[in-house]
């Protein structure tokens, strides 16, 4: 067995949920979480519902294979975020329908509802769209950093879905759900022609201060 059972079924258990709500069609998608030197990473190719905590794979922060099997083919971009990270302690991407949608006119989502302030300090401005790059590639584990920066903890990966970490599986778990909210919300405004009115810093610090997490990994 490669991977230890609870973080292993607790991450596979993350997994089913997400394929189960409509967040990784075609196996798309993939978790991670942060062990002691490296990472426990969903494998490529295998259906959410046949998986279990054996089949997840144990990688170093360089993307070597300690134990067997094969990482997701996303295995770069979770390792380029836990090097530019400390505080990541989970990695989740999707191809969560709404957020997609946006992602594929590179459009960020803009501050319109408060629950924007859980993807950190950064969601004052919005949650961006990271720059082009194939998937797969360190390309596009660079883009999404650099989307990223310092302070934010979702992007979405142009043409392509969402990214998040969380200090806790848990957190990058909700911060994936409110980034489709958030897509699904902002999607449903430009459908029906309505211009949102933008949440201002002031608006969105009082908001974060109330939700009592701001400034600090969810
Ligand atoms: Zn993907």
């Amino acid at each position: 067995m490669r991977a230890a059972a609870p973080a292993g079924t607790e991450l596979v258990e993350a997994a089913r949920a997400l394929d189960a709500a409509g967040f990784m069609p075609q196996k798309s998608g993939n978790l991670s979480l942060r062990d002691s030197d490296g990472f426990l990473v969903t494998p490529s190719g295998l259906p959410y519902a046949a998986m279990t905590a054996e089949d997840l794979v144990r990688c170093g922060l360089d993307g070597a294979v300690r134990g067997g099997g094969r990482p997701s083919s996303e295995w770069r971009l979770h390792a380029a975020i836990y090097r530019a990270r400390p505080e990541a302690m989970a990695v989740v991407h999707t191809h969560s329908p709404m957020a997609t949608a946006l992602s594929c006119a590179r459009h960020p989502i803009p501050p319109i509802h408060y629950m924007i302030t859980l993807a950190g300090e950064g969601g004052r401005r919005g949650i961006p769209c990271a720059s082009h790059a194939t998937f797969g590639t360190e390309a596009l584990a660079q883009e999404a950093v650099a989307a990223l920066g310092d302070g934010l903890r979702a992007t979405l990966l142009a043409n392509h879905g969402v990214v998040a970490l969380g200090a806790t599986l848990a957190g990058a778990l909700a911060l994936v759900r409110e980034v489709e909210n958030l897509a699904t919300q902002y999607l449903a405004l430009r459908a029906a022609g309505i211009a949102p009115v933008l949440l201002s810093d002031a608006e969105l610090a009082e908001a974060a201060a109330m939700l009592g997490d701001y400034g600090r990994p969810v």
